[in-house]
């Protein structure tokens, strides 16, 4: 399992001092702020820069210019796919991106219905354009802060993974889940997740003041 330090709202010092520990992946919300941080941490050569926030189209362009982008985990449709690939400047590699999935049906979180997802994936992997320029990479849930044991929202995002692999014919261990963060990691790496996103439990709660 993989470990993403999501460092949102924390100074680049403390990333600094992780990556001199030999962490290496960290996930960013806000795609100014990780521009100016990318931009201050340009020096560290090997770190791997996970956007994790919602994405707004206007803002696509910047984000693919960003220095060790490693990958994209909030696609939640084909135009926004369609975005990155138009905007992926870089012949000799691909943009990993995941697909975000709504797992819990609530209103105000992003991500597509887990009816889309099939379609959306099908529409990256197979569209000339996104075939090109995109790999994808997996998917991503934000599981509801109040879940209990049974989990719904890492079991709905497994369910997703094999509806890609019977329907698409990926190979399961191709597919990444995304899922779990500080207060349900453990839970997660449970039910399968392949990488975990956690900020507070690492750097601390965050001021948003
Ligand atoms: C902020 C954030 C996290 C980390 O949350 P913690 O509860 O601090 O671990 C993980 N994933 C996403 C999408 C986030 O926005």
């Amino acid at each position: 399992v993989s470990l993403v330090a999501v460092s949102k709202t924390k100074p680049t010092w403390m990333i600094r001092t992780l990556y001199e520990h030999g962490h290496r992946h960290f996930g960013e919300n806000y795609i100014q702020e990780l521009e100016s941080k990318s931009v201050e941490l340009g020096d560290l050569s090997d770190i791997k820069w996970h956007f994790i926030g919602s994405i707004q189209s206007n803002k696509i362009k910047g984000l693919c210019t960003v220095k060790h982008l490693s990958m994209v985990e909030t696609v939640e449709k084909q135009s926004t796919a369609d975005r990155f690939a138009k905007s992926w400047m870089d012949e000799h590699s691909q943009l990993p991106i995941m697909v975000q999935v709504n797992t819990s049906g609530e209103e105000s979180k992003s991500g597509c219905d887990p009816s889309q997802v099939v379609d959306i994936v099908r529409h990256i992997i197979s569209n000339d354009v996104c075939k090109k320029s995109l790999k994808f990479a997996g998917l991503m849930t934000i599981g509801s802060p109040n879940a209990g044991v049974d989990q719904p929202d890492f079991k709905k995002l497994v369910q997703c993974r094999e509806m890609i692999v019977q329907q698409l014919g990926l190979p399961l261990d191709a597919i990444g889940l995304s899922m779990g963060m500080s207060h349900d990691y453990i839970d997660a790496i449970k039910f399968g997740s392949t990488s975990v996103r956690v900020g507070s439990a690492i750097f601390g709660e965050r001021d948003y003041s």
